[in-house]
């Protein structure tokens, strides 16, 4: 148990009201002990009842909850590693070249922009875990014991996949594209993702026995995407569910192909097929979500579900937009996600609320565009909501999670800004991460200043830097030849689709 403390700022933004208005207190403190937040009032009336507690913060800052992450998967980025920015299916093939970075680095090195920017959860997503249940499960050990190191929260999730692992088409129809001499280099790297169903129920059970009593940690269902899944391994997603109630995220409908496999599988849109095996609900939450129709939204609106909007992913990836105004339209919960990285190749979740905030601004006057408060909504309490932390975090009410970021507000403002401007729109179209001065989950600092608490900065990313150094290995060659050799061959086998 740690002694209390008195944090305070000149606005503290707690949460939102029903109709999604921003809860500020102004001049205030809030009152963190045993890591939740445990009173909240005026700095002055906050002193005087908590005379003995430590005091931090102070004028001149401003305080908003942690900001979660919805949608994230690596640390080094595809692009620091030679895969350009392709039409998704291709970028399957163009990161076939992709060296295995050592787990703990790759989550620091992503773990610290994420940060750095004010971001106190993240939803990990693994989705390239080769090898058997104990391989995998050590390296789930070690992204989510690097998190642990930095102090972040972390929903962790195994992508559950079974099928189809380079094209919308069995892994045979892959193989039969490339040259012969390929085909064994191609084989091997696919026969390392060929855990069965039943061993990656037993990552998933074995991994939430191992966190069960974890604060900072939390385990969750990832049926990768409709094309990545069987039947039966939707199947088995539901039953995974049903039985744990653990919440589930999804990728689907990232992009138009994604939308023409639904079509050739039958059974009505993505959604409808899953919605067919039990897994639309509340505790899903669909993933980019760029191809989703009016019919889909309505089903995921009857049905209960969560959004995700991949905002610089759908960009880079040449995925598409996304219709986010008709997201939230539906009232449904939509979380913010960076996935691999943002537009400046990091994951700055500021600017990603930026983006977000201004790409989604048809022409026209009444034609509907997202506010700021809604975007920081989506960036903290709808965040919450995909994760299994739910209500415990993505707000400041008394009794929720200490997960909070402390802003150098005369940093957000220099050299001026307006006062008439709301605290939200200043924010989201001012702020930058030079501004988050401390960083604090569960009432415990990890971040203050530039610097890490419990983790040398400098020392992880030279570390990191050493091991790219290293000489490239024959597999690694041999991997970048087929990447080479399998873009033009996915190319082409999509040309026919559309
Ligand atoms: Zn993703």
């Amino acid at each position: 148990m740690t002694s209390p403390m008195l944090i305070s700022a000149d606005t503290i933004l707690t949460g939102f009201d029903p109709d999604g208005a921003p809860i500020l207190l102004e001049k205030a403190a809030l009152l963190i002990r045993d890591g939740h937040v445990a009173d909240a009032g005026t700095n002055v009336a906050m002193r005087r009842k908590h005379p003995d507690a430590n005091v931090t913060g102070g004028e001149g800052h401003a305080i908003i909850p942690g900001l979660i992450n919805a949608h994230h998967h690596v640390g080094v980025t595809p692009f620091q590693m030679g895969a350009r920015d392709q039409p998704l299916e291709l970028w399957f093939a163009e990161r076939l070249r992709l060296r295995d970075v050592p787990p703990e680095l790759d989550t620091l090195y992503s773990g610290f922009e994420m940060v750095a920017s004010g971001v106190t959860t993240v939803q990990h997503l693994h989705s390239r875990a080769p090898g058997d249940v104990t391989a995998v499960l050590d390296r789930a050990n070690r992204i989510i014991g690097a998190y642990d190191r930095l102090g972040m929260r972390v929903s962790y999730s195994f992508a559950m996949r079974d099928q189809n692992r380079v094209l919308y088409d069995d892994d045979q129809v892959f193989l039969d594209l490339l040259p012969a001499a390929m085909r064994p280099i191609a084989a091997r790297y696919l026969a390392g993702f060929g855990l069965s169903l039943d061993d990656q129920a037993q990552v998933f059970h074995e991994l939430r026995r191992q966190y069960q009593n974890r604060d900072r940690v939390a385990i969750q269902i990832a049926p990768a995407n409709l094309h990545w899944l069987s039947d039966a391994a939707l199947e088995m997603a539901a039953r995974l569910h049903d039985a744990t109630g653990a919440p589930m995220h999804m990728h689907l409908l990232e992009t138009p192909y994604q939308r023409d496999y639904a079509a050739r599988r039958g059974h009505g849109s993505a959604v409808a097929q899953i919605d067919r095996f039990g897994l639309l609900g509340p505790d899903l939450t669909i993933g980019h979500g760029v191809w989703l129709d009016a019919d889909d939204l309505a089903l995921c609106q009857q049905k209960g579900a969560c959004l995700c909007h991949n905002c610089s992913s759908n960009l880079r990836l040449k995925s598409g937009t996304a219709d986010l105004n008709a997201f939230l339209s539906t009232g449904l919960p939509v979380a913010l996600g960076i996935d691999e990285a943002g537009i400046n190749d990091d994951r700055d979740m500021l600017q990603e609320m930026r983006l977000a905030l201004t790409l989604h601004r048809p022409a026209g006057h009444d034609a509907p565009a997202p506010g700021a408060a809604q975007i920081l909504r989506m960036a903290t309490r709808h965040g919450a909501a995909t994760t299994p932390f739910r209500n415990r975090i993505g707000g400041l009410a008394v009794g929720q999670a200490a997960d909070l970021v402390v802003l150098d507000w005369d940093r957000v403002t220099y050299p001026w800004q307006d006062p008439r401007l709301g605290f939200t729109d200043v924010l989201l179209r001012r702020a930058k991460a030079e501004a988050v001065v401390q960083v604090f989950v569960a009432g415990r600092q990890i971040f203050k200043d530039g610097a890490f608490m419990k983790v040398d900065h400098k020392e992880e990313l030279e570390r990191l830097r050493q091991w790219h150094l290293r000489p490239r290995t024959k597999s690694d060659d041999e991997m970048a030849e087929l990447a080479d050799t399998a873009l033009d061959l996915v190319r082409e086998y999509y040309s026919t689709w559309r």
